[in-house]
């Protein structure tokens, strides 16, 4: 994989559910492109502090799903994915404009993952790439 330098890189500034899901994160995406871009935000933002947005954020712009700014991963999504991040933020009890560590909100999505799961990751199409995660099967068992 190419790393590109962080200067040439957006700020990492993440929408509510990528809080949560992005630390289960193994290499699978929407395309080598998408890949690329999102290996090397997660770069960045464990190196220090990231900030919390609401809509598309760094991620959703290299997103061959997103569509004049709304996730057009099927109908009505943006609907449904901002739901999800309100509920994300709600359980991390973080907003919109924050600034925090990567750390940091690794240690919350530990406390909170229990209910996130019960929540979202049962019905999501990403189970089978987040299971792979030791650190996804460590928390859903315990
Ligand atoms: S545009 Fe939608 S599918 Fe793509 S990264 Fe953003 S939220 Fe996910
Ligand atoms: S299974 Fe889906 S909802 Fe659960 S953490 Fe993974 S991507 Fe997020």
């Amino acid at each position: 994989m190419r790393y590109i330098s962080d200067k040439t890189l957006p700020a990492p500034i993440f929408r509510g559910h990528h809080l949560i899901c992005l630390h289960f994160y193994n290499g699978e995406g929407y395309n080598a492109d998408y890949i690329e871009h999102l290996s090397n935000i997660l770069i960045m933002a464990e190196k220090g502090a990231i900030e919390i947005c609401e809509g598309a954020d760094c991620i959703c712009t290299k997103c061959p799903n997103l569509c004049e700014n709304n996730c057009a991963y099927y109908e009505n999504a943006e609907t449904d994915i901002r739901r999800m991040d309100a509920a994300a933020l709600e359980l991390l009890k973080l907003t919109p404009g924050m600034s925090i560590s990567w750390m940091e909100v690794r240690q919350k999505v530990e406390r909170i993952f229990q209910d996130w799961n019960r929540m979202y990751c049962k019905d999501c199409n990403w189970i089978s790439a987040c299971e792979k995660s030791a650190g996804f099967r460590n928390l859903i068992s315990e």
